[in-house]
């Protein structure tokens, strides 16, 4: 049976859904031999997300032209994408910011008001990625295959959601073990 071409996208996030990923600890060395990790922030030197994934882990919320760019690409070249966690499923922390009312004074708050030293806004075309006004959850900008809440999701939902998905099966999200949030 061919592996599955796994990747995980961190995009606007803390990176605790990758610890709690992590956290599968020996069961990491079973998924190892049922999937053939092709772009990953924990498991992958790839720039470039590839084509032809089959699952795809995405943690974090919409924040910036960068995110914006690579989650397009993500569903362009994935079957199944999963929300992973609260802030791609909702956004969470990250969207916090939104209550400022856009990246224009999100960016004066953090830059001028609040910089100590030299405060000045942060604009270098092509390295720094701009803002995006709103902080979007992942559904609002492409459409998900399977939400995976949880901040972050425990190891054991995370083994639970991919261990039919390596059987070619959909995983039941259902039941406090499944989607609780928090
Ligand atoms: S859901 Fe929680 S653990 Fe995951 S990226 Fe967001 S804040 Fe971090």
């Amino acid at each position: 049976m061919d592996k599955v071409r796994f990747a995980t996208v961190w995009l606007a996030g803390c990176s605790g859904c990758h610890m709690s990923f992590l956290d599968m600890d020996e069961w990491l060395i079973e998924l190892a031999q049922h999937v053939d990790v092709v772009y990953s922030p924990v498991g992958s030197d790839l720039k470039h997300y590839p084509e032809n994934v089959d699952v795809c882990l995405v943690e974090g919320g919409i924040a910036n032209e960068d995110n914006l760019e690579l989650i397009l690409q993500v569903r362009r070249q994935t079957k199944i994408l999963i929300s992973f966690g609260d802030c791609a499923v909702t956004a969470n922390v990250p969207a916090m910011r939104n209550m400022l009312g856009g990246a224009e004074p999100v960016l004066k708050r953090a830059y001028l008001e609040l910089g100590d030293v030299g405060p000045q806004l942060p604009h270098e075309p092509g390295i720094v990625p701009e803002l995006l006004d709103r902080v979007l959850p992942v559904h609002e900008v492409v459409p998900v295959d399977i939400y995976m809440p949880g901040c972050p999701p425990p190891a054991d939902r995370i083994r639970a959601t991919l261990e039919p998905l390596l059987r070619g099966e959909m995983p039941l999200m259902e039941g406090r073990e499944m989607i609780k949030f928090g």
